[in-house]
């Protein structure tokens, strides 16, 4: 099984330099043209080993057959798919921009690959292997571990963390097509005590935000939430606003309680008294929640100054809460 995990690896990162280098060839120019357009320079195409995956069904078994390797490893390594008669196997990547993951040694685990125009699915994953476990590997830590800066940025997809990074934000990581799990917040504990997560302004991310928020806080890692107006996502923002603009954003977050009340904001109409009595009920529920009397406080003091109503009243609501909760 050593062996083969060798293999493997081996394999995976020949495969990542043929993908690489399909892109200075006239049939992976589809690639490098997608890469540019997309923003990324020629120095962060080369510093992530972005490549292209060639159309056709056998570009990349015939090159690693020629390499040596046999049909078995590269079915194990699963950049390789079975033929339907059973016999032979096909390219599982093609027509695609490719994105290698690498582990923290320096290790080609799997590939990311994204359709390049029509059809999908838009992002198409390498499956786990002996040497892959998706929920317990995250993109770009192993450069993000080095980073200078504070703490960690999470983001969604493998295009914010590229955009992030060549913008200076060199601390952005992302899950591997999955939801966050929590041997990756275990993981993420190692290296850092506060996580910024910058996932999609669309239901979707702010969903997983809420859950991100919780699985961070069974392992006591401090976090704070992007809060992104104007774009879907870091990628387009920084191509939007520019790289200063985003960093008004990082310095500007909300922590998890600002982000839950910002939610409820969005939920009720408090312009009217019905809006306004249950907004306050279930802000009050949140604040049950904060043992601190003093966090309490400032929350208390700043909602019942927006919505004029006395602070007082607040904290009765809040003192029913805590007792309905005990
Ligand atoms: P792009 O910027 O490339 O158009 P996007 O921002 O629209 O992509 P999202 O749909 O937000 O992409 O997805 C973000 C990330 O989620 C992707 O980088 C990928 O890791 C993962 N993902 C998206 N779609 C799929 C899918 N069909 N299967 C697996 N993972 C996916
Ligand atoms: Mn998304
Ligand atoms: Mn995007
Ligand atoms: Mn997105």
């Amino acid at each position: 099984a050593a062996r083969l995990k060798m293999r493997i690896l081996e394999l995976n990162r020949q495969a990542a330099r043929f993908f690489h280098h399909n892109l200075t060839t006239p049939a992976g120019a589809t690639g490098l043209r997608y890469f540019r357009e997309r923003g990324l320079s020629d120095d962060t195409i080369k510093r992530f080993g972005l490549g292209y995956s060639l159309e056709g069904w056998s570009s990349l078994c015939d090159h690693l057959k020629g390499q040596g390797f046999t049909e078995r490893e590269l079915l194990e390594a699963r950049v390789a798919a079975q033929g339907k008669s059973g016999k032979g196997c096909y390219d599982l990547f093609r027509g695609r921009a490719m994105f290698p993951i690498i582990d923290l040694r320096g290790n080609v685990i799997g590939f990311g690959g994204r359709v390049i125009g029509e059809g999908g699915p838009k992002y198409l994953n390498s499956p786990d292997t002996p040497v892959f476990k998706k929920s317990r590997n995250l993109f770009a830590l192993n450069r993000a571990k080095s980073s200078k800066l504070d703490g960690l940025i999470l983001a969604e997809g493998y295009m914010d963390v590229i955009a992030l990074h060549q913008a200076g934000f060199d601390n952005a990581v992302a899950t591997l097509g999955t939801s966050l799990t929590a041997e990756q917040t275990q993981l993420i504990a190692k290296y850092c005590n506060e996580v910024t997560i910058a996932y999609d302004s669309d239901g979707a991310g702010q969903n997983a935000t809420r859950r991100a928020i919780n699985l961070f806080a069974d392992v006591g890692v401090k976090i704070r939430v992007l809060k992104m107006e104007g774009a879907k996502d870091p990628d387009e923002y920084i191509k939007k606003f520019g790289a200063t603009r985003f960093k008004l954003l990082l310095e500007n977050c909300n922590n998890a309680i600002e982000f839950e009340i910002s939610k409820l904001r969005a939920k009720y109409d408090i312009e009217t008294a019905d809006g306004k009595v249950n907004f306050l009920n279930e802000f009050s529920k949140l604040m049950a929640g904060i043992r601190n009397p003093v966090e309490r406080d400032v929350y208390v003091k700043k909602v019942s100054g927006e919505l004029a109503v006395s602070p007082e009243a607040v904290l009765q609501l809040i003192g029913t809460n805590v007792k309905r909760k005990v």
